[in-house]
């Protein structure tokens, strides 16, 4: 079993990978910068939006470079936050033109310090790992949760299709 996540700073980049090592998942610096500001403007309510980034060319590494702000017909509430559309497409189309950049999932806030995806969040990743307008058949969810009224806690994991969550755990930063 995975050992509930500690207390992270967002003040550097952080990797996570599979308990296999087979995949690891590295978000930049200024995803994480924009999920601390989005988050701290949405709590206690729920907020989040989408990630934009890369895979390596073998796909056994996601980078996620870009997480967009919450769409302005989106729901947010303090225990549910329905995504909404507007402007994304503009957003993603931008990433893609200027640095090759495309969708590779979701993140979204928990006000409480639980980052284990519900299970409506795993029924909708599946929805959106099968749909071919997302053509993202293994998206990744973060999900960030509060401890202190900021953002603190991080979970990563890869929602497929079919079949198991894969649910990837922080790499120690070298030093
Ligand atoms: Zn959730």
């Amino acid at each position: 079993m995975t050992k509930p996540p500690d207390d992270i700073q967002l003040d550097r980049p952080l990797e996570f990978r599979s308990a296999d090592g087979d995949l690891h998942v590295r978000i930049a610096l200024a995803a994480l910068q924009r999920a601390d500001r989005s988050c701290r403007l949405a709590h206690p309510l729920e907020t989040g939006g989408i990630l934009a980034g890369y895979y390596s060319p073998n796909r056994d590494c996601a980078l996620i470079e870009r997480l967009s702000r919450a769409p302005l017909d989106s729901r947010r509430q303090r225990r549910s936050f329905q995504r909404g559309v507007r402007q994304l497409q503009t957003w993603l189309e931008l990433l893609r033109k200027q640095h090759g950049m495309f969708y590779i999932g979701e993140w979204h806030y928990h006000p409480g310090t639980s980052v284990t995806p519900s299970r409506r969040d795993l029924t909708e990743m599946r929805v959106i790992a099968s749909s071919p307008a997302y053509n993202c058949p293994e998206p990744l969810l973060l999900i960030l949760g509060a401890s202190v009224c900021k953002p603190s806690r991080i979970s990563v994991s890869i929602i497929p299709a079919v079949g198991e969550r894969i649910t990837l755990t922080p790499v120690e930063p070298a030093r």
